[in-house]
């Protein structure tokens, strides 16, 4: 009303001057016009009031606060129902949103794989406890490349969300190798990522297995084919010769027979499930693997002292753990100096059965430790095939023990020996039942 009141001071000036100079027809006139302005000022007034007062409340309800309330003429009311059934839509929608958005973040917790969405403006908006373990993200809402953290990634997530497709794409990240599907779901996008690390290092490690091991095989195969070709020129020309021959031809056709064995071996044992278990005790079998090697470490000197208890029963097939036990024995003969003891032990330990070998040999440099029981493997190639090791035998070992739910573990001071501790779990005390 403020504004208004100069303007009808204003006004009663003029009339007043007006009807002091004119007659009673034009007063008259001139007072329905001064009249007429005033109310249209006031009408206008009154507006100006509604439409404030609708702006505010528009501003409310777009901040989610309530609806909008019209008073005055029916006009007014209509434009307010009008404005409130369009609100009512939006706050539906709003709600669905609110309501989905929680669903889909569990959504993406509960998937097996590490999976992020990233909202309508490339912002991480969930990842779940994989997808923070393989990328390390510590908080959601940073960008696409801030959190993937690989370009090659972030580019394949602009792509899907430019052109609306799915894309998949092999990537890198730092020493994971991921494959990545980028789906468009909305205006979201979410990317799931599948961590192919292990499967390639397995198809790798398959690969250099064959490559190992034909050359393995060549290597005897092919000095059995020039031995055999010597003999036929040197039977004629040095028949003095032949018996040397042939022994090197039996050494190398052995050489093929042990690692054909230790092949099939490792295969079969690479099997996990363990198919006929009998209950096995490990003194006897101890005691027969010293024995076959006994004539090798007294050629050596080497000393194999046993210290074992009355009986040892384990759930297992007793040739793998002729295996096990043959190759542990062997190899602490094989590395030891001349001279030296391999000393076997057999004691429990908490539920388990557990079985030391250890040597006073070479020992085995601390980084070669993680390796030597990957297939091939070897510390030094050429005595381990001077010897006739195939490079298989501590593979064989670990497949067997792990087979058994058994644990293998070494310890190595180079050139002082090594000690290698196996644990299977023991049979209840009871009579072997074969
Ligand atoms: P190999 O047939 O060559 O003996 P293994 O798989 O049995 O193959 O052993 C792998 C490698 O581990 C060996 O070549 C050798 O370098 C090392 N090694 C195994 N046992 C011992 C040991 N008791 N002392 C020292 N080195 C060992």
């Amino acid at each position: 009303m403020s504004r208004l009141l100069p303007a009808a001071t204003v006004t009663s000036a003029v009339v007043a001057a007006i009807v002091g100079a004119s007659s009673g027809a034009t007063v008259g006139i001139l007072t329905a016009i001064v009249v007429g302005a005033a109310a249209a000022a006031l009408l206008r007034w009154f507006e100006g009031r509604r439409v404030a007062r609708l702006t505010a409340q528009v501003d409310a309800w777009g901040r989610g606060d309530s609806g909008v309330v019209m008073t005055g003429g029916a006009r007014w009311r209509e434009l307010g129902a009008a404005l409130n059934r369009v609100a009512a839509v939006y706050d539906e929608q709003r709600r669905q949103l609110a309501e989905e958005r929680p669903w889909r973040h569990d959504l993406v917790d509960a998937l097996a794989s590490p999976a992020v969405l990233f909202d309508a403006d490339g912002q991480a908006a969930a990842a779940n406890a994989h997808a923070r373990d393989l990328l390390g993200v510590t908080s959601i809402g940073t960008g696409i490349i801030e959190t993937l953290g690989s370009a090659r990634l972030a580019d394949a997530v602009e792509r899907a969300r430019r052109e609306g497709a799915h894309v998949a794409v092999d990537a890198e990240l730092g020493d994971r190798q991921v494959t990545a599907s980028i789906a468009v779901v909305g205006r979201e996008t979410l990317v799931i990522l599948t961590d192919r690390t292990r499967e390639r290092r397995i198809e790798e490690v398959r690969r250099n297995f064959v490559v190992n091991a034909s050359h393995e095989l060549k290597t005897p195969a092919m000095a059995i084919q020039t031995l055999s070709e010597a003999l036929e020129i040197l039977a004629a020309r040095e028949p003095a010769r032949i018996p040397e021959l042939v022994a090197r031809l039996n050494e190398e056709a052995d050489r093929l027979v042990h690692l054909v064995h230790d092949l099939l071996d490792l295969r079969r044992l690479e099997e996990a499930t363990l198919v006929s278990a009998t209950t096995v005790d490990l003194v006897p079998l101890i005691g027969r693997v010293v024995a076959d090697l006994d004539q090798t470490a007294r050629d050596r000197q080497i000393r194999i002292d046993v210290d074992a208890v009355e009986t040892a029963f384990v759930r297992g097939d007793h040739d793998d753990l002729v295996l096990v036990l043959r190759n542990l024995v062997a190899n602490a003969v094989q590395y030891n100096r001349d001279g030296g003891i391999v000393t076997i032990e057999l004691s429990r330990e908490a539920g388990d059965w557990r079985v030391d070998v250890a040597d006073t040999g070479i020992g085995i440099p601390q980084h070669d430790l993680p390796r030597i029981f990957e297939r091939f493997y070897r510390v030094d190639v050429a005595r381990s095939r001077k010897t006739g090791g195939t490079g298989l035998g501590l593979s064989i070992v670990r497949h067997a023990v792990e087979r058994h739910g058994g644990r293998i573990h070494v310890e190595s001071l180079l050139g002082e020996g090594s000690r290698f501790t196996v644990r299977l779990p023991a049979a209840a005390d009871q009579a072997p039942s074969t």
